[in-house]
Protein backbone atom coordinates (compact mmCIF):
# COMPACT_ATOMS: atom_id res chain seq x y z
CA UNK A 1 0.00 0.00 0.00
CA UNK A 2 3.01 2.52 1.08
CA UNK A 3 4.61 1.75 -2.42
CA UNK A 4 1.05 2.20 -3.82
CA UNK A 5 0.70 6.00 -2.63
CA UNK A 6 3.88 6.91 -2.99
CA UNK A 7 3.75 6.15 -6.56
CA UNK A 8 0.34 8.28 -7.11
CA UNK A 9 2.06 10.94 -5.07
CA UNK A 10 4.74 10.99 -8.35
CA UNK A 11 1.99 11.45 -11.06
CA UNK A 12 2.48 14.80 -12.31
CA UNK A 13 -1.02 16.31 -13.00
CA UNK A 14 -1.55 18.34 -15.94
CA UNK A 15 -3.56 21.70 -15.60
CA UNK A 16 -6.48 22.74 -17.52
CA UNK A 17 -4.19 24.91 -19.35
CA UNK A 18 -1.39 22.95 -20.51
CA UNK A 19 -4.29 20.36 -21.56
CA UNK A 20 -5.56 23.11 -24.10
CA UNK A 21 -1.91 24.17 -25.61
CA UNK A 22 -1.67 20.39 -25.29
CA UNK A 23 -4.64 19.64 -27.50
CA UNK A 24 -4.51 22.76 -29.67
CA UNK A 25 -1.08 21.54 -30.34
CA UNK A 26 -2.21 18.03 -31.04
CA UNK A 27 -4.95 19.56 -33.43
CA UNK A 28 -2.08 21.29 -35.48
CA UNK A 29 -0.09 18.66 -36.22
CA UNK A 30 -3.65 16.48 -37.32
CA UNK A 31 -4.90 18.98 -39.05
CA UNK A 32 -1.72 19.71 -40.78
CA UNK A 33 -2.12 17.73 -44.59
CA UNK A 34 0.31 14.91 -45.25
CA UNK A 35 2.60 16.28 -48.61
CA UNK A 36 2.42 13.50 -51.26
CA UNK A 37 6.17 12.22 -51.75
CA UNK A 38 7.80 12.75 -54.76
CA UNK A 39 10.85 11.05 -56.13
CA UNK A 40 12.78 13.19 -58.30
CA UNK A 41 15.14 11.69 -60.52
CA UNK A 42 18.04 14.15 -61.53
CA UNK A 43 20.84 14.70 -63.80
CA UNK A 44 22.49 17.64 -62.57
CA UNK A 45 22.08 20.50 -59.81
CA UNK A 46 21.24 22.82 -62.70
CA UNK A 47 18.60 20.97 -63.67
CA UNK A 48 17.44 19.98 -60.59
CA UNK A 49 17.34 24.04 -59.22
CA UNK A 50 13.68 24.87 -60.82
CA UNK A 51 12.26 21.74 -60.37
CA UNK A 52 13.33 21.18 -56.72
CA UNK A 53 12.14 24.87 -56.16
CA UNK A 54 8.56 24.35 -58.00
CA UNK A 55 7.82 20.78 -55.84
CA UNK A 56 8.99 21.02 -52.25
CA UNK A 57 6.17 23.85 -51.49
CA UNK A 58 3.50 20.48 -52.37
CA UNK A 59 5.30 17.37 -52.02
CA UNK A 60 7.97 15.87 -50.16
CA UNK A 61 10.92 15.74 -52.45
CA UNK A 62 13.46 12.89 -52.45
CA UNK A 63 15.88 13.51 -55.48
CA UNK A 64 17.58 10.33 -57.12
CA UNK A 65 20.88 10.85 -58.51
CA UNK A 66 20.78 7.72 -61.11
CA UNK A 67 23.03 8.76 -64.44
CA UNK A 68 24.89 5.91 -65.64
CA UNK A 69 24.74 8.06 -69.08
CA UNK A 70 27.38 10.03 -67.73
CA UNK A 71 30.07 7.80 -69.04
CA UNK A 72 32.99 9.91 -67.51
CA UNK A 73 33.45 8.78 -64.34
CA UNK A 74 35.13 12.54 -62.94
CA UNK A 75 32.06 14.07 -65.08
CA UNK A 76 29.73 11.92 -63.14
CA UNK A 77 30.99 12.42 -59.78
CA UNK A 78 30.99 16.47 -60.45
CA UNK A 79 28.03 16.63 -61.01
CA UNK A 80 26.50 14.52 -58.62
CA UNK A 81 28.56 16.74 -56.08
CA UNK A 82 27.49 19.75 -57.38
CA UNK A 83 23.56 18.32 -57.14
CA UNK A 84 24.24 17.60 -53.45
CA UNK A 85 25.72 21.15 -52.59
CA UNK A 86 22.72 22.64 -54.23
CA UNK A 87 20.16 20.42 -52.09
CA UNK A 88 22.32 21.47 -48.89
CA UNK A 89 22.47 25.30 -49.83
CA UNK A 90 18.46 24.92 -50.44
CA UNK A 91 17.69 23.22 -47.40
CA UNK A 92 19.69 25.76 -45.46
CA UNK A 93 18.11 28.53 -47.24
CA UNK A 94 14.64 26.61 -46.11
CA UNK A 95 15.03 25.33 -43.17
CA UNK A 96 11.84 26.64 -41.46
CA UNK A 97 9.83 25.29 -44.46
CA UNK A 98 10.77 22.02 -46.05
CA UNK A 99 13.64 19.49 -46.26
CA UNK A 100 14.88 17.91 -49.63
CA UNK A 101 16.35 14.42 -49.12
CA UNK A 102 18.92 13.44 -51.60
CA UNK A 103 19.90 9.53 -52.81
CA UNK A 104 22.20 7.58 -55.33
CA UNK A 105 21.76 4.71 -57.51
CA UNK A 106 24.28 2.59 -59.12
CA UNK A 107 26.41 4.25 -61.14
CA UNK A 108 26.21 0.94 -63.24
CA UNK A 109 27.67 2.90 -66.44
CA UNK A 110 28.55 -0.82 -68.82
CA UNK A 111 24.99 -1.42 -68.60
CA UNK A 112 24.36 1.75 -70.43
CA UNK A 113 27.46 1.21 -73.13
CA UNK A 114 25.75 -2.38 -73.51
CA UNK A 115 22.60 -1.01 -74.48
CA UNK A 116 23.60 2.64 -76.36
CA UNK A 117 26.88 1.64 -78.00
CA UNK A 118 24.81 -0.17 -80.52
CA UNK A 119 23.48 3.25 -81.32
CA UNK A 120 26.36 5.30 -80.78
CA UNK A 121 26.16 7.56 -84.42
CA UNK A 122 22.27 8.50 -83.56
CA UNK A 123 22.20 12.55 -83.09
CA UNK A 124 20.84 13.37 -80.00
CA UNK A 125 17.84 13.38 -79.38
CA UNK A 126 17.67 10.14 -81.43
CA UNK A 127 16.83 6.38 -80.48
CA UNK A 128 19.80 6.17 -78.04
CA UNK A 129 18.67 9.07 -76.00
CA UNK A 130 14.84 6.85 -76.05
CA UNK A 131 17.25 4.25 -74.45
CA UNK A 132 19.03 6.60 -72.20
CA UNK A 133 15.40 8.35 -70.72
CA UNK A 134 13.90 4.64 -70.65
CA UNK A 135 16.51 2.81 -68.82
CA UNK A 136 17.04 6.48 -66.12
CA UNK A 137 13.34 6.71 -65.22
CA UNK A 138 12.64 2.60 -65.29
CA UNK A 139 15.54 2.68 -62.66
CA UNK A 140 13.45 5.63 -60.75
CA UNK A 141 9.95 4.21 -60.85
CA UNK A 142 11.33 1.13 -58.92
CA UNK A 143 12.94 2.82 -56.79
CA UNK A 144 9.77 4.90 -56.25
CA UNK A 145 7.89 1.73 -55.38
CA UNK A 146 10.41 0.35 -53.23
CA UNK A 147 10.53 3.35 -51.07
CA UNK A 148 6.18 3.15 -51.18
CA UNK A 149 6.46 6.78 -52.76
CA UNK A 150 3.55 8.49 -54.36
CA UNK A 151 5.06 9.76 -57.34
CA UNK A 152 8.00 9.78 -59.72
CA UNK A 153 9.38 12.34 -62.11
CA UNK A 154 12.78 13.65 -63.75
CA UNK A 155 14.43 16.84 -63.75
CA UNK A 156 15.46 15.81 -67.60
CA UNK A 157 11.89 17.97 -69.01
CA UNK A 158 13.91 21.41 -68.00
CA UNK A 159 16.03 21.28 -71.25
CA UNK A 160 14.55 22.33 -74.21
CA UNK A 161 16.40 19.85 -75.88
CA UNK A 162 14.67 17.44 -74.31
CA UNK A 163 11.08 15.81 -76.16
CA UNK A 164 9.19 16.23 -72.78
CA UNK A 165 6.52 14.14 -75.12
CA UNK A 166 8.66 11.69 -74.71
CA UNK A 167 9.10 11.53 -71.44
CA UNK A 168 5.49 11.31 -70.68
CA UNK A 169 4.55 8.06 -72.66
CA UNK A 170 7.64 6.52 -71.08
CA UNK A 171 6.56 8.04 -67.57
CA UNK A 172 2.89 6.77 -68.07
CA UNK A 173 3.93 3.25 -69.16
CA UNK A 174 5.98 2.54 -66.69
CA UNK A 175 3.04 4.05 -63.55
CA UNK A 176 1.27 0.78 -65.40
CA UNK A 177 3.13 -1.90 -64.16
CA UNK A 178 4.24 -0.28 -60.59
CA UNK A 179 2.55 1.59 -57.77
CA UNK A 180 3.38 4.85 -58.19
CA UNK A 181 2.44 7.63 -60.28
CA UNK A 182 4.25 9.17 -62.86
CA UNK A 183 3.92 12.83 -61.82
CA UNK A 184 3.10 14.77 -65.39
CA UNK A 185 5.26 17.66 -64.72
CA UNK A 186 6.86 19.76 -68.05
CA UNK A 187 9.21 21.78 -65.74
CA UNK A 188 10.90 23.85 -69.01
CA UNK A 189 6.91 25.16 -68.86
CA UNK A 190 6.66 28.56 -67.28
CA UNK A 191 10.25 29.82 -67.57
CA UNK A 192 11.66 26.55 -65.95
CA UNK A 193 14.78 26.88 -67.85
CA UNK A 194 15.39 29.93 -67.25
CA UNK A 195 14.50 29.61 -63.84
CA UNK A 196 17.63 27.19 -63.58
CA UNK A 197 19.84 29.33 -65.21
CA UNK A 198 19.38 31.94 -62.39
CA UNK A 199 18.93 29.76 -59.93
CA UNK A 200 22.61 27.56 -61.01
CA UNK A 201 24.45 31.56 -61.10
CA UNK A 202 23.10 32.02 -57.50
CA UNK A 203 24.57 28.70 -55.96
CA UNK A 204 27.08 28.95 -58.28
CA UNK A 205 27.07 25.70 -59.71
CA UNK A 206 28.90 23.92 -62.12
CA UNK A 207 27.14 24.05 -65.53
CA UNK A 208 28.11 21.20 -68.23
CA UNK A 209 28.36 22.10 -71.91
CA UNK A 210 26.93 18.49 -72.99
CA UNK A 211 24.52 16.18 -72.27
CA UNK A 212 25.87 13.33 -70.25
CA UNK A 213 27.51 10.56 -72.36
CA UNK A 214 30.38 10.50 -74.46
CA UNK A 215 29.05 10.06 -77.80
CA UNK A 216 26.90 13.28 -77.17
CA UNK A 217 30.10 14.96 -76.28
CA UNK A 218 32.30 13.78 -78.99
CA UNK A 219 30.03 15.30 -80.97
CA UNK A 220 30.07 18.78 -80.21
S1 LIG B 1 22.81 12.50 -75.48
FE1 LIG B 1 22.07 12.65 -73.36
S2 LIG B 1 20.02 11.71 -73.34
FE2 LIG B 1 21.09 11.09 -75.24
S3 LIG B 1 22.07 9.15 -74.74
FE3 LIG B 1 23.60 10.72 -74.35
S4 LIG B 1 23.34 11.23 -72.19
FE4 LIG B 1 21.51 10.11 -72.80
Amino acid sequence: MAEKSESAANIRFTSCDDISALTSEMQSVNLAPKKPSVLLHACCGPCATSCVERLAPDYAVTVYYYNPNITDREEYYLRRDTLKHFIDEFNKENAALYTVSFIEGAYDSERFIEKADPLKDEPEGGRRCDVCFSMRLAETAKMAAKMEMDYFTTTMSVSPHKDYEKIKSLGSMLEQDITPNFLDADFKKKNGFGRSVELSKKYGLYRQNFCGCDYARAAK
